[in-house]
């Protein structure tokens, strides 16, 4: 079955088609953690992990390569430090610890690759030189800049009018640009900043953008031409462009093939702002819903229509996916047939990853199984439950989710897919530190050769 996908690059749905089908590569930008991440933010991570399942699917587990980056050096967790003392390496384990439990409890597959940039330094001073090299960036006054005319087809992701593309940049270092429109690659370090907010480099010390991070980590850990290159709608200018910019100077090749965007979310029709105190944050909405039914209010809508988060939407969601374990507990007893995702829930994904199309195959499925005869049930709910793994949902057991002590369990998955996470990462000591904060409750952690499980003692 072919997948279709909206690749913003040529505004068209486009039918995908790898480089490699043994490898297809997907990257998606990851937070920046100096904070908790709000409910908007959560929305990239849920849609493209629909894409990440779907993929697999296709191509196979061992096939799909995804990579979501953690931003770990940034102006803002400088601030964060600067505001309330504590290292920057302190704040920014805590909130990629806490959104790693946070999409985790969304049902958030972990990615092949969380790089970091502090850990990619190396690669980012390289693409900086062979941009230098290459006449496409220069030493400015406050670091090194990436000259805009030196590239012919600039701004071909955003198709942003000139002026536009100088008011966006003008957020960026502004002292010794040649033109209005030039970003910053390398920003010098600033007397009084941290040891740890600074690099050596050829250009001095200092540390990268925020673009250029992205470009080395995606080329490090995926290649210099990816499938899929995703993210925010809010994205597109100037990071997307930015990225594409000095990629394709650095490589001279395409960064990505097909650019996917997700749209915005809103808050009872409201834009989310600091200002109207309408920000929500998903550590915050987790103590109050459970985790899969706010995953499922964020797949209500098509990933690229804007999203109204509302209590209603929540109540709706609860609501069906109530009626979606029913269906799952009254054929409880029965042995579900080992089968794939129907049709119909796979063609839905398949164009350009209709999800409120494929929960609708999914209810109709439910629908199908409370009026049918036992022996269809085998088949029914092995189909309800291959469905619910492509999208993401009904993977818990029906009783736990009738009780309503789901959200508990979730809550200890999470932790036990964090610790996975840490020990893949070799932090032991993190591993180590919520082994024994589930041990504090009671929790038992169960290692084994197909991954880790836990039981309450
Ligand atoms: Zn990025």
């Amino acid at each position: 079955m072919d997948i279709r996908l909206y690749n913003t690059l040529t505004r068209e749905k486009q039918v995908f088609s790898p480089q490699n089908p043994q490898r297809v590569t997907m990257y998606v930008c990851g937070p920046t953690v100096y904070s908790y991440a709000h409910i908007g933010n959560a929305r990239p991570p849920v849609a493209f992990d629909v894409l990440f399942r779907l993929l697999r699917r296709i191509y196979g587990e061992d096939h799909v390569v995804y990579a979501a980056n953690i931003t770990d050096i940034d102006d803002r967790i400088i601030t964060a430090s600067a505001e309330t003392g504590r290292p920057i390496a302190e704040i920014t384990a805590l909130y990629e610890r806490v959104y790693r439990e946070d999409m985790a409890a969304l049902g958030v597959i972990e990615p092949t690759f969380r790089p970091h940039a502090t850990e990619h330094i190396d690669g980012m001073v390289a693409i900086i030189e062979q941009l230098i090299a290459k006449g496409h960036a220069y030493q400015g006054k406050d670091g090194v800049l990436f000259h805009v005319p030196s590239m012919a087809d600039y701004g071909k992701l955003s198709r942003q009018p000139r002026d536009e593309i100088v008011a966006g940049a003008r957020v960026e270092v502004d002292a010794g640009k040649r033109d209005p429109a030039d970003f910053a690659l390398w920003k010098a370090a600033k007397p009084g900043e941290p040891r740890e907010a600074r690099w050596p480099s050829p250009f001095g010390e200092g540390r990268p953008g925020w673009h250029v991070e992205c470009s080395a980590m995606a080329k490090a850990v995926l290649g210099e031409t990816l499938d899929i290159h995703a993210g925010g709608l809010d994205l597109i200018f100037p990071h997307h462009e930015n990225e594409i910019a000095q990629s394709e100077c650095a490589h001279g090749k395409p960064m990505a093939r097909y650019w996917l965007h997700n749209g915005f979310l809103s808050i009872d029709a409201e834009k989310m702002s600091k200002s109207i105190g309408n920000v929500k944050l998903v550590h915050d909405l987790l103590k109050h819903y459970d985790g899969e039914t706010m995953r499922f209010a964020l797949m209500s809508a098509h990933y690229r229509q804007p999203l109204d988060w509302t209590e209603a939407l929540l109540t709706q969601s609860k609501a069906t996916l109530d009626r979606l374990y029913t269906a799952l507990r009254r054929m409880k007893d029965v042995d579900a047939d080992d089968v794939d995702a129907p049709k119909a829930v796979l063609a839905a994904l398949c164009d350009d990853l209709n999800t409120p199309q494929a929960l609708a195959k999914l209810s109709a499925l439910a629908t199908e199984a409370n009026k049918s005869p036992e022996r269809d049930w085998p088949r029914l709910k092995g189909e309800m439950l291959a469905a619910g793994r492509l999208l993401g949902l009904l993977q818990r057991d029906p009783d736990d989710w009738a009780r309503g002590d789901a959200s508990e369990a979730q809550r200890i998955d999470a932790m036990v897919a964090a610790r996975v996470a840490a020990r893949r990462a070799k932090d032991f000591a993190e591993a180590d530190r919520i082994r024994k904060e589930l041990a504090a409750e009671g929790v038992e952690i169960m290692d084994g050769p197909d991954g880790s499980t836990w039981r309450k003692a």
